[in-house]
């Protein structure tokens, strides 16, 4: 039996004729397809645009300086997270705060969000970054609620949930960044998300301004755009007008991108298909606590998370047997780089109390009835 991961990709003969054609073209670097994969990626999300940069963090990164974040800027964001939501706020010299997390679901406290912006003087934080933790819609409008009270933007870390949405109170359905209620969300299409580009990530909004900004800062700040030219000496003439980086994605990739992209429904659906069979294995398993599922929430399944209160001898024993599970995340609080910022140490205590029983188990399109049937006999043993 062949090692089993948490999370992997799937590559078709198709993707790799897209590849191979993409290689023909004139362009390696930014060609049309970077336009055609952005232009088909807002569509399937229902955004009115969408940049595509190199991959996740640099999306964030780019969101956190077009929304001008600075030495003076606080912002909020959930300490069960990848370390790169909150590093975009301190790459532009920002300060991160942590609000606890829900226990029911693990993603960012609303109620824990309203006690931390209340004990600051208005115009404290500028901005909050909720995530879509394991595919689990966030609830946008709430956080949007509140964000308008403070003035606060909103930058949705939808890297895990491409596909997955909420309804809101108006009984309509929100696709997660489709910047009805975000200013801006982001996405990473590394090899263990539902869409692999290899390295890759993109940004999606409504607002045009933010838009135009994202798309100069991703290649140096330069503009070649005569409606932004301050001068023009002729048809080499560019102005650097902010301080940009080379967050480009190539051609080559965005090509695998849109092939992938072409399979996200049938992807989303084996997702289900096996979130469902693992529901339905542990749910006479009284020490697994598997994912609960509200009404009018449509999980993405990134990960299948469980909890359990013996998550290291699990984890060991999975191991053993070649089931390489993943524990999703170490509190960012607790890293030793965040650790240093404080003078006093944090306690987060929903937060940790997650981070000691959570574990990720093998959730992918190509994971197969067999391979899933290993893992759910093996988890089984362990219990009995
Ligand atoms: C993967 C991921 C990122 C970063 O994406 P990269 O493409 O790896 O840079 C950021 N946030 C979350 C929640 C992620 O899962």
């Amino acid at each position: 039996m062949k090692p089993i991961p948490y999370g992997r990709q799937y590559i078709s003969e198709e993707d790799i004729a897209a590849v191979t054609e993409a290689l023909r073209h004139d362009y390696l670097t930014t060609g049309p397809t970077v336009g055609a994969f952005e232009e088909k990626f807002a569509e399937y999300i229902g955004s009115g645009y969408a940049v595509a940069v190199s991959n996740g963090t640099a999306a964030l990164h780019l969101c956190a300086l077009a929304l001008g974040v600075n030495n003076d800027s606080h912002v909020i964001t959930s300490p069960i997270t990848f370390a790169a939501t909150a590093n975009c706020v301190k790459y532009c010299g920002g300060h991160i705060h942590f609000a606890d997390i829900n226990p029911e679901n693990g993603l960012i406290d609303i109620d824990n969000v309203r006690q931390l912006l209340e004990t600051c003087p208005k115009g404290f934080f500028s901005g909050i970054i909720p995530i879509s933790l394991a595919g689990f819609p966030v609830n946008l409008e709430q956080i949007r609620q509140l964000a308008d009270l403070y003035d606060l933007w909103i930058i949705e870390d939808a890297c895990h949930a491409p596909g997955g949405w909420f309804t809101d109170s108006a009984g309509i359905r929100q696709n997660c960044g489709n910047g009805v209620y975000a200013d801006l969300s982001i996405f990473s299409f590394h090899p263990v998300k539902h869409i692999a580009s290899g390295e890759g990530g993109m940004i999606t909004t409504n607002d045009f301004d933010l838009y135009e900004r994202l798309k100069i800062l991703r290649t140096h700040g330069i503009t070649r755009d005569p409606k932004f030219l301050r001068e023009n000496h002729g048809g080499w003439y560019y102005e650097m007008q902010w301080l940009g980086y080379n967050y480009r994605i190539p051609d080559i990739l965005c090509a695998l991108g849109i092939s992938q992209l072409s399979r996200a429904e049938t992807g989303m659906n084996r997702r289900h298909e096996i979130a469902r069979r693992y529901t339905e294995a542990f749910s006479d398993i009284d020490a697994i606590q598997t994912p609960e599922i509200p009404q009018g929430i449509f999980h993405a399944y990134h990960l299948y998370v469980i909890r359990v209160d013996n998550r290291k001898e699990l984890y060991d024993y999975l191991r053993s047997k070649k089931i390489f599970t993943q524990v999703h995340y170490i509190p960012i609080h607790t890293l030793p780089y965040y650790r240093s910022l404080e003078e006093e140490e944090i306690s987060l205590p929903n937060a940790e109390h997650y981070y000691a029983h959570c574990l990720s188990i093998p959730m992918y399109p190509s994971l197969s009835d067999e391979q899933q049937e290993y893992v759910i006999n093996t988890i089984t043993q362990f219990f009995s």
